[in-house]
């Protein structure tokens, strides 16, 4: 069913538009707003308050008042308000969906879905406050008892990308609320919306004013610079691209700030000559289409066994061309529009120099003429030295190369700086496990396209980053360790 304008219009005017401080939506010190578009038709949807750096320290200031009190909080207290966080995004789950399809252009189906997953982590990291042990026991010479407690790290700054605009949200805000930390939370300026009306859930749900504030605004570095600075911030989780993780990483090193960075990735997907070749293509279909491909997660180079190429590349293109490209409120739509038009030029830029270094358009290849930032969904075939093969794409651009052998195959995927996910497509449980030893990423998708689970740690290593999202992990990223050592009696 199309969603109506008066449907969206009705939305909208719901969306909160201050920058919340201190559990008050209030009004961004410099007057000016900030406008966010869609990217389906290029038009404004709404503005919102546009915050600075003055508005960010105030924001700062209310998330270090709140935290000795909220850290005294018992974690059933916490707990209990992440639970009903969860049922009131799940009660607004079509708000939510259609304001994520609106200022990031994802599908609706798709949107629903990442309303799922972003829930989870309200859910998941309400049962994980309460079982959040610490240890208590003898030294080796039996001198001393020792009690090792976790304690919330303190204020922390969250930053976060468009791509995602709910789920980026929640998994930095569930564990930072279960671990009793305070925070200040900076989204991505392409798509506040989402964070904003979640913030609200938030307050719905009953979060004390002052540990979840909200400063958007059109200068990211105004608002993050002078919180990197400020002793009264303890750490910083940073979801973004590679360039700014670690420019901002510098930024915290001088503050010696804890940090968790979840950056930029150029995952593999590799089908052995041994795999269920419709549930390769099903899977990099979910790999490289989901989002537009605009995902860190995205497999952005398509590593198939030369035996097997020729029919997993006219199955895959026939599944890409068979997508139906449009604004994601619409009936049938698979693929919304890229996120803006200096990303989509990106996007082709990158085809045109694969092009030009020799690669085969084998589907796709093209802009969409008209409003908005469509691409077509596009396979090329690549030789292993193409220049496409060296970055992210963030575009529904699928490159495919052929190898030999096994250890071809982990060559080429761990030539990369990063080292987020790889999926690995074989009916041999023995030859998986022996590449996932052999390559070096945090994710890895056996005979999956999608992993990403409440559940799970994410996160990736080398240029990927540093820590993990999600699983029993998550919530350590937001607590420190005291030890107590007293004599034994
Ligand atoms: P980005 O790095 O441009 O921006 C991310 C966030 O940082 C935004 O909130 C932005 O406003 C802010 N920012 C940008 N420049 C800044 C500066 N100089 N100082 C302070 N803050 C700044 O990334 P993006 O384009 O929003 O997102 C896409 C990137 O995010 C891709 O590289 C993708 O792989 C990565 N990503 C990673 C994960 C993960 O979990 N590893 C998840 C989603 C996206």
């Amino acid at each position: 069913m199309t969603v109506s304008a008066q449907q969206e219009q009705e939305l909208l005017q719901r969306v909160p538009t201050g920058l919340l401080i201190n559990g008050e939506w209030v009004e961004a010190s410099s007057g000016k707003t900030l406008p966010v578009y869609d990217p389906a038709t290029g038009k404004e949807l709404l503005r919102i308050q546009d915050g600075n750096s003055d508005d960010a320290l105030k924001a700062l200031t209310a998330a270090d008042e709140a935290q000795a009190e909220w850290a005294l909080t018992a974690p059933r207290e916490r707990a209990e308000i992440l639970r009903r966080a969860f049922d009131i995004v799940m009660e607004r789950a079509e708000d939510f969906a259609l304001l994520m399809t609106l200022e990031m252009g994802k599908p609706l189906a798709e949107a629903r879905g990442e309303v799922n997953y972003g829930a989870e982590f309200l859910r998941w990291f309400s049962e994980e406050t309460v079982r959040h042990y610490g240890r208590y026991g003898n030294t080796p010479e039996s001198k001393l008892t020792m009690i090792v407690r976790h304690k919330p790290v303190g204020p922390s700054l969250l930053v976060t990308p468009w791509n995602f605009p709910l789920a980026m949200a929640t998994r930095k805000v569930g564990p930072a609320v279960a671990s009793g930390s305070t925070m200040v939370l900076k989204p991505a300026q392409l798509t506040p919306l989402t964070s904003q009306y979640f913030a609200q859930a938030m307050l719905d749900a009953g979060l004390p004013a002052g540990v979840l504030n909200v400063v958007s605004g059109s200068s990211a570095s105004a608002i993050s610079g002078p919180l990197l600075k400020d002793r009264r911030l303890r750490k910083l989780s940073f979801t973004g691209s590679t360039p700014v993780g670690r420019r901002l990483m510098a930024d915290a090193a001088e503050n010696v700030l804890r940090t968790s960075m979840e950056l930029g990735g150029n995952a593999p997907l590799i089908v052995f000559d041994d795999a269920d070749l419709d549930k390769a293509v099903q899977g990099a279909m979910d790999a490289k289409l989901r989002n537009m491909g605009e995902a860190c997660t995205a497999a952005n180079r398509i590593l198939v066994h030369e035996d097997v190429a020729d029919a997993f590349q006219s199955k895959f293109a026939e599944a890409m061309r068979a997508r139906k490209v449009g604004r994601g409120t619409e009936p049938d739509v698979n693929v919304g529009p890229i996120i803006d038009d200096k990303a989509r030029e990106d996007v082709h830029g990158l085809v045109t120099e694969a092009v030009d270094a020799g690669a085969k358009v084998v589907t796709g290849g093209q802009k969409v003429e008209g409003e908005g930032y469509f691409y077509e969904p596009t396979v090329l075939s690549v030789l292993e030295d193409s220049p496409i093969l060296k970055q992210e794409i963030f575009g529904p651009v699928a490159p495919v190369v052929k190898f030999k052998d096994e250890a071809h195959a982990i060559r080429l995927a761990n030539a990369s700086e990063y080292g987020l996910a790889a999926y690995i497509f074989t009916e041999n449980h023995n030859r998986a496990l022996r590449v996932a030893d052999q390559i070096e990423f945090g994710l890895i998708g056996f005979n999956a396209g999608v992993i990403s689970n409440a559940a799970a740690p994410f996160g990736g290593v080398k240029h990927s980053g540093l820590g993990r999202e999600g699983g029993a992990e998550g919530i350590e990223e937001y607590t420190t360790v005291q030890y107590i050592g007293m004599p034994n009696p």
